[in-house]
């Protein structure tokens, strides 16, 4: 066994960390006040070379394993949810089906520009009436000559309203159920795609939101993301133990941010006399969130282990998010109470992370769905 980091992934941390203290964290109260997508740390951000993270180095990537991504995306969260948010969505879901099946015009317009963050990317699965159940679907995709043409709405669109290019799911037939998704590129200025409303939110704030329409939208037969049709489920498996690990990183960075308000607040605040972190029960809540983000720490760090050795890691993936997020909401509520009032004042980081946490219960899966999957493998099949 071995728990050592590499001394590359080592330095990578040291590095990613001090950038991240030196322009990210300076400027998160101010993103999240705003909540206006903060272009200027994007172009500044950009030039550092991340959002080419896990792609090979010829296209201008950084060939980052997986344990090295969890790094970058633990850090950067603890800068700016919002801007994090942005930044992974380039980073990985928004462009990876087009480095597995773009064709290289299609990779020269859009993936290298994203990865030189000159482009913005993004992903299209949830709609009005399908979020957890993509077997629900209503997008339509139909064959008309060479072309596909796409009719339908997407919601909740990380980079939606901003974006350069999507990832779209679509069905060929709505009665195929899982059995009949696609992923298509759609580009901004095709006629017929168009972003809707702006979704205006709860936390993560800063990264903008919001709905996507495809109204006979028509796209080359490249532009379908995949080398047959209808296996769009299957490509998405290759990713979703990434994307869930990931979720778990992120939960990590926000539990990490707060825990350290948490903690420096307990140092300082005097009550009765004396600090607050020499009473029992404040220590008690610094010892558990200690205590359970390191146990989240080797569960997130496990599956992007596992998936560097090229281990099944299916269900450490599911239980690292599931797990992960549980600690970070615990923790940014505990944080909240050891602030007292100044918890609940905008003007303090807390109440910023309490937010920020809600989001981690939705993307790669909710908490139910997610138990329910883990049980499954655990129980095997009865059905
Ligand atoms: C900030 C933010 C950014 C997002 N960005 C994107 C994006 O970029 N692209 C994108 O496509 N989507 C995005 N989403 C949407 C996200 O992926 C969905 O919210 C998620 O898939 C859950 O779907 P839903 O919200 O429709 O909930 P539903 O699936 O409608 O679930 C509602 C409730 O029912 C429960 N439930 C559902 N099925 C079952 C079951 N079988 N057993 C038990 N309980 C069940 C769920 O756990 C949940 O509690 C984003 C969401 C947020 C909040």
């Amino acid at each position: 066994m071995d728990f050592q980091l590499t001394e590359q992934q080592e330095f990578f941390r040291k590095i990613i960390a001090e950038t991240v203290d030196r322009i990210i964290l300076p400027r998160a109260q101010k993103i999240d006040e705003s909540d206006e997508f903060p272009w200027e740390l994007w172009r500044e951000f950009a030039q550092l070379g991340y959002m080419g993270l896990r792609y090979p180095e010829e296209i201008g990537g950084m060939n980052a394993d997986k344990v090295t991504s969890m790094i970058f995306y633990e850090e950067i969260t603890r800068g700016s949810v919002g801007f994090a948010q942005s930044v992974i969505m380039n980073i990985l879901m928004g462009t990876h089906f087009l480095y597995r099946f773009g064709s290289e015009e299609i990779k020269k317009r859009c993936l290298y520009p994203a990865i030189r963050g000159e482009k913005i990317a993004t992903i299209c699965f949830t709609e009005d009436q399908s979020g957890s159940d993509l077997a629900a679907t209503r997008t339509t995709a139909t064959r008309d000559g060479e072309d596909w043409i796409l009719n339908g709405t997407k919601m909740w669109i990380t980079n939606g309203p901003i974006c350069d290019f999507a990832t779209v799911l679509a069905t060929t037939d709505p009665s195929k159920g899982m059995k009949g998704l696609n992923f298509f590129l759609v580009e901004k200025g095709t006629p017929g795609f168009s972003p809707g409303q702006v979704i205006h939110k709860l936390g993560c704030r800063g990264t903008v939101t919001g709905e996507l329409i495809l109204d006979h939208v028509r796209v080359p037969s490249e532009n379908l993301l995949g080398e047959e049709v209808d296996k769009g489920v299957v490509y998405l498996g290759e990713i979703l133990n990434e994307i869930r690990t990931m979720t778990g990183a992120m939960a990590l960075g926000i539990a990490r941010a707060a825990y350290q308000e948490g903690l420096e607040y307990s140092r300082r605040r005097v009550a009765f006399g004396r600090p607050i972190g020499t009473y029992q029960l404040i220590r008690a809540k610094i010892a558990e969130m200690a205590t359970e983000m390191e146990a989240a720490r080797l569960l997130v760090y496990y599956s992007a282990w596992r998936m560097d050795q090229g281990l099944d890691c299916r269900r450490e993936a599911a239980m690292a998010k599931l797990f992960a997020t549980e600690v970070c909401l615990k923790v940014v509520d505990e944080v909240t109470r050891i602030y007292g009032a100044n918890g609940f004042a905008q003007e303090y980081a807390p109440q910023r992370h309490f937010r920020d946490a809600r989001f981690l219960l939705y993307g790669g899966g909710t908490h139910e769905i997610l138990k329910d999957f883990i049980g499954r493998q655990i129980i095997g099949r009865l059905d």
